[in-house]
């Protein structure tokens, strides 16, 4: 017998018949004897819907009611998946993520797990119950309910299985595991039978949403075995397992995977002065206003002033925009140039570590298909390009064939 958390998506419960579908799984899994904890989100589309509607009654809504109301999409998903097991004569109980106190911190929007208290379910578990529990939200400790991030219901996945010790966390999604690039935007790519810690987390980070980034670190730090699986029982198989090690028997591939980011946008501080301090000078109030920085690129001197240049998420451009008014009058700089035409491709795996050239030959490709690279970042395991987003498609299949990574036909 074994504790097992599953954690299903919202396409894998975005209609009636996909949740019975879930139930029949889950069934299936605790018919086998095992304990079975579940953590669903929403209905696909029903938070963009939920965040819409916000949208239409207030311009700016504040933080704390915005989670009131996006949390809910969850609230319907564990009692119809509750409902729908009890139907097929499988007793199962919803908790929502304030009753069974997932406690996070109060950075509303994208809250953090502190603390999970899972007495209550290990004694639902052990009365032969399966649990239900709404991923995506949590409580903080003045009682307000919090939401953990887009994509945020993988990592209530993970921090309950670690919170349970579980034997496995399950991630069952619309692919049957994670690809060497997104699957809808390459055909071509190849489902991974393993991919390392390391690797997903700079797959997720760098922008492949197949698992949030949160989850991945959870997992790793709390050592929880970690798979993703499809959720539709055509393509049924053992997914792709993140592992701690990498195989040392197995040949590393030198690129285990491409991942890309829509959501980019440039600024150019045009005409800086070119003396020390200069970039803490911009970079600073930027800090300070929590926009987070990813690309930076200072170019050579000219006549004392240089142009600086750095990328954030493009949610973020109006606001780093007007930060950079302010530094602008107090350094003197020319003007704020802004491209939010950006895209960021990068090519992950560790078997870079031991292969010079992989960024010769990245550039080579790219350059072969006539795409300006804009911008670099490396390192030890990934490197990171920010081209143009027309581009993004070409760029990605491009890399995606040359590094071998296309499934042999
Ligand atoms: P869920 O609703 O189940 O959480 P998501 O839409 O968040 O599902 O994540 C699954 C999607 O992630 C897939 O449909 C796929 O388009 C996308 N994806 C991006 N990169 C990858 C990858 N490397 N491997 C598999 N899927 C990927
Ligand atoms: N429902 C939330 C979202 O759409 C959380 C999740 O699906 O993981 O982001
Ligand atoms: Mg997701």
């Amino acid at each position: 017998m074994a504790l097992i958390v599953q954690k299903y998506g919202g396409t894998s419960v975005g209609s009636p018949d996909r949740i019975k579908n879930v139930a029949r799984k889950v069934a299936k899994f605790r018919a086998q004897g095992h304990q079975v904890v579940v953590v669903v989100s929403a209905m696909s589309g029903e938070t963009n819907r939920l965040i819409a509607l916000t949208k239409e009654v207030a311009s700016n809504p504040t933080p704390r009611e915005l989670d009131v109301v996006v949390s809910t999409g969850e609230q319907v998903t564990i009692g119809l998946l509750c409902m729908a097991l009890e139907d097929i004569g499988v007793p199962a109980k919803s908790y929502t993520g304030g009753q069974v106190r997932i406690l996070t911190d109060s950075l509303h929007t994208k809250a953090r797990i502190l603390d999970i208290d899972e007495a209550p379910v290990r004694k639902d578990l052990d009365e032969g119950k399966v649990v239900v529990v709404a991923g995506f939200q949590g409580v903080d400790e003045h009682g307000n309910i919090t939401t953990l991030g887009r994509g945020g219901s993988d990592t209530t996945g993970v921090a309950l299985a670690a919170a349970l010790k579980a034997d496995e966390c399950q991630i069952y999604t619309d692919v049957d595991g994670v690809y060497t690039t997104d699957p809808r935007i390459v055909p071509e790519a190849r489902k991974l039978d393993t991919i390392t810690f390391e690797e997903m987390l700079e797959m997720a980070s760098l922008g492949s949403k197949v698992l949030q980034i949160r989850s991945v670190e959870f997992a790793g730090k709390y050592k929880v075995k970690l798979r993703v699986l499809s959720s539709f029982e055509d393509r049924e198989g053992e997914g792709t397992l993140i592992t701690v090690e990498e195989d040392k028997n197995m040949e590393q591939p030198i690129i285990s995977g491409i991942a890309f980011s829509r959501d980019e946008a440039k600024l150019t501080v045009v005409g800086a002065p070119d003396k020390p301090g200069i970039a803490y000078q911009i970079l600073g109030p930027i800090a300070d206003a929590n926009i987070d920085v990813d690309m930076i690129i200072q170019n050579v001197g000219h006549d004392g002033t240089t142009d600086f240049s750095f990328t954030v998420a493009r949610g973020d451009l109006d606001k780093a925009v007007k930060v950079l008014e302010g530094v602008k009058a107090h350094i003197g700089a020319r003007e704020i140039e802004t491209d939010k035409s950006m895209c960021k491709v990068s090519i992950v795996g560790v078997g870079m570590r031991s292969h010079p050239g992989v960024a010769s030959q990245m550039f080579r490709t790219l350059a072969e298909e006539g795409i300006n690279i804009q911008m670099i970042s490396t390192s030890e395991i990934k490197i990171s390009v920010a081209i143009e987003d027309k581009y993004l498609e070409l760029a990605v299949r491009a890399l995606h064939k040359a590094f071998g990574l296309d499934a042999a036909v």
